[in-house]
This record gives C-alpha cells, sequence and structure tokens, in this order.
C-alpha cells in the first residue's frame, strides 16, 4: 500500500485514510510539522490516492495508470506549486494561474489537486488572494498545503484547512534511512539519528557538512589544553568559507532564467532577497554548530553525573566522552545559551564564538 512509504506518521496516515475512505477529502488540507518527517511524500500519495482508480478507496494502489502517471509527473490533474523564481517566493500571480487552473475541470481524474511544497513561501498579497480561492473553492480542486512554519500562514488560510499534523521520525527510522541512503559505519547511522531529532532531512544535512566533525574536534583540542586564541583563529577561517558557501549556494539555486531580460529594479531587488537568504543560510548553519557543541557538553554532563550511556547522543564517540575532564559542564552549556542569544542579535559571529571557545576551554 502507497501511505505505508510515509513512516511513523501513524495518525496523520489514518486521518487521511478515513477522509479519503468516507469520501469526504476537504477543499484543503494543511500539512504541518517539522521539516524532514515526510509531509511531501504523504501529499504526493495523498495526490495519488484521491486519483486512484485500481484501489479500495483509501490509499494508491500504485498500479493503475492514474497512479503510475502521478508517480512520474505527469498526470494532468496533479501540478505542483514550488518556489522557483526571485528568492523562492510564491507570489499572486502563480495564484492567479492556479485559480484559473482550478477552474477548469479535470482533464482525467476525479479531482484536480495543487500541491504547495513551501506552503509559507507565499507572500502576504497571495495569501490574501489564495484565501479567496479558499472561502469559494473553484470546481473540485484539492489543495494540500505542506509547511514547516503554519503560522507564517494567515491565521483564516488554516482555519479554512484541515489540518494535518506531522512529528519526528523515531530515532530507529532516521538511522535505517541513513543506512540505506549514506555509505556509514552503523554507530554513526546511530549519533547522528540521535541528534537529527526525528528530521531526516536535518539527518542528511549532519552526514554531509562537516560541521560536526569541526565540532568534536574543537571540543577535543579545547578539553586536552590547546590555545583557545588559537582555535578560534582557525575557526574563523572555517566560518568564511561557510559564508561563501550560503552565497554560492543561494546564488546557484535563485537564477532565474529571464535574468537577461530583468529590469534594473528588478535585478536590484533579486540582489537584495539573495542576499537575505544567505544570511539566513548562514545563520542556520551557526545555529547548527552551536546545537552540536550543546550535545557535546550535554553529553559529558549525563554520562558524569549518570554513567547512562544509552542517554548519550553523541555515542559513536563514547570513549573519548566517558574519560572527559571534570568540568563545569552546567557553566558552559550557560555559555552555549549566551553565544546563541548573541548570535540571534546578530552580534558578529567570530567574536561570539571566541568569547565561547575561552569559557569552553576553562
Ligand atoms: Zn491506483
Amino acid at each position: 500500500m502507497s501511505f505505508d512509504k510515509v513512516l511513523d506518521q501513524t495518525v496523520a496516515v489514518r486521518l487521511l485514510r478515513r477522509l479519503l475512505r468516507r469520501g469526504r477529502v476537504p477543499h484543503g488540507l494543511l500539512f504541518w510539522g517539522p521539516d524532514g518527517v515526510g509531509k511531501r511524500l504523504a501529499a504526493a500519495e495523498m495526490a495519488k490516492a484521491v486519483n486512484c482508480t485500481g484501489g479500495q478507496g483509501d490509499d494508491a494502489c500504485d498500479t493503475c495508470l492514474p497512479c503510475r502517471k502521478t508517480e512520474q509527473g505527469n498526470h494532468p490533474d496533479v501540478m505542483y506549486l514550488v518556489p522557483v523564481k526571485r528568492a523562492r517566493i510564491i507570489n499572486v500571480e502563480a495564484i492567479d494561474s492556479v485559480n484559473e487552473m482550478a477552474s477548469l475541470r479535470p482533464y482525467e481524474g476525479a479531482r484536480r489537486v495543487f500541491i504547495f511544497e513551501d506552503a509559507d513561501r507565499m507572500n502576504a498579497p497571495a495569501q490574501n488572494h489564495f484565501l479567496k480561492t479558499l472561502e469559494e473553492p473553484p470546481g473540485n480542486a484539492l489543495f494540500l498545503l505542506v509547511t514547516a512554519s503554519p503560522r507564517a500562514l494567515l491565521p483564516t488560510i488554516r482555519s479554512r484547512c484541515q489540518q494535518v499534523r506531522f512529528g519526528a521520525l523515531r530515532p530507529e527510522t532516521v538511522a535505517a534511512l541513513l543506512l540505506e541512503r549514506r555509505d556509514l559505519p552503523r554507530e554513526t547511522a546511530g549519533a547522528i539519528a540521535a541528534l537529527s531529532q526525528g528530521q531526516m532531512a536535518r539527518a542528511l544535512s549532519l552526514v554531509d557538512s562537516d560541521n560536526r566533525d569541526v565540532v568534536i574536534d574543537i571540543t577535543r583540542r579545547l578539553a586536552t589544553g590547546d590555545d583557545p586564541l588559537a582555535v578560534s583563529d582557525e575557526f574563523a577561517g572555517f566560518l568564511a568559507a561557510r559564508k561563501a558557501a550560503a552565497e554560492a549556494a543561494v546564488k546557484g539555486e535563485t537564477l532565474p532564467e529571464d535574468v537577461a531580460d530583468m529590469t534594473r529594479e528588478d535585478r536590484e531587488a533579486l540582489k537584495e532577497e539573495q542576499v537575505a537568504a544567505a544570511v539566513a543560510r548562514f545563520r542556520r548553519d551557526l545555529m547548527e554548530l552551536l546545537y552540536l557543541f550543546e550535545t557535546w557538553y550535554r553529553d559529558a554532563m549525563v554520562l558524569r553525573a549518570t554513567g547512562e550511556e544509552g542517554r548519550v547522543l553523541n555515542r559513536d564517540h563514547l570513549d573519548f566522552l566517558r574519560g572527559a575532564p571534570e568540568g563545569d559542564y552546567g557553566g558552559k552549556l550557560a555559555a552555549i545559551e549566551k553565544a546563541r542569544v548573541y548570535i540571534e542579535r546578530f552580534l558578529n559571529e567570530e567574536r561570539v564564538f571566541r568569547d565561547l571557545f575561552f569559557e569552553l576551554a576553562a
């Protein structure tokens, strides 16, 4: 069965299947919950299920022609609204074309399905415009709104959709998926799964970036008497590289196809949006680094206090954590929290981390 692919979301899947079984799928469904837990997959399976002709009615059969077409992305009644151009905004024009298409009868399926992969990327005018669509839904359209930030949507949009809540994945699920998708020692997969807070996207980014290696290397050096000033000088180079990488990634993702035809004004606006997006991405990186430092010292503290290895997140480094020297771990955790507040207040990150390293070394 098709919803079987959506792991660990028993409550959400049960709700969706009940709506399908009773033939009471509303016009708007809001799939919300953390990133990387299966919301998009569930939306794709729901799109398949409403137009499936071969199943029991409460799931997709995965074998009929409509199911196969949807799976391959060429069912004419299933449309994805993905924020692409211009700093990933869904604008009024995009909603206009949704309205236009939604008012037409389905080509071949039972319903026209519109999947908003990042519904929170609708800007304010687009949301107001879309609200009218939800108030008087044209034809038999089904809108699947997917978001990790439901609060970025107008309360009136939220209240007009049936809400489907998604929770974190179990660590065992994340570990198993990681072992399927990446070449990793089992021990590392277990540690990353514990650190990922049940979010597959986060687990993959932890595997694919070197943030964790850098954090562990620094904590080891600080614990064995390396000069925090030397450590922070080196770390400044790492931060600069991450900043540059964030800028490059944003440029690559937001380059519009029609850049040659853009007005000067549009080009400047695009540049501003790119800068803002790069800053946001870099800050997510900084927050992840702080989170990793925090887990490390929390692990050391828990291990010293309770000896319970099962509660350790960085369980692939148990040997080192077991031998961690005595120290004021509460104070170190407070210093990390302070650094987080400073980063949130946009203080210079190099200085914030240098001060932090002095406190962690003490
Ligand atoms: Zn089917």
